[in-house]
């Protein structure tokens, strides 16, 4: 199945990935906040950060859309790369 592109302003034409609000800030500040990624059965890759990981779903889905945010896989790959974390 193909996953949707995004275009970004570093890393081009990539498929897009779906990750929390807390994440997208740490790739401007270069602090790590963690990294818990899922690939669905679509392939679209998702993570979010320790603090999002721990709550529980409704908690979760009360942040609302806001707090999650689309990057490119190039910069979902350099997120897992400040955290540390490597992706199968
Ligand atoms: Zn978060
Ligand atoms: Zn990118």
């Amino acid at each position: 199945m193909k996953v949707p592109s995004v275009t970004c302003g570093t890393h081009g034409k990539q498929p897009q990935t779906f990750v929390c609000r807390h994440i997208i800030e740490s790739l401007k500040t270069g602090e790590p906040k963690g990294f818990w990624w899922s690939r669905g059965p679509d392939g679209v890759w998702d993570a979010v950060c320790n603090e999002c990981n721990a709550l529980d779903q409704a908690a979760f889905d009360a942040l609302g859309p806001d707090n999650i945010g689309v990057i490119c896989l190039g910069c979902f790959e350099d997120a897992a790369a400040l955290n540390e974390v490597e992706l199968e």
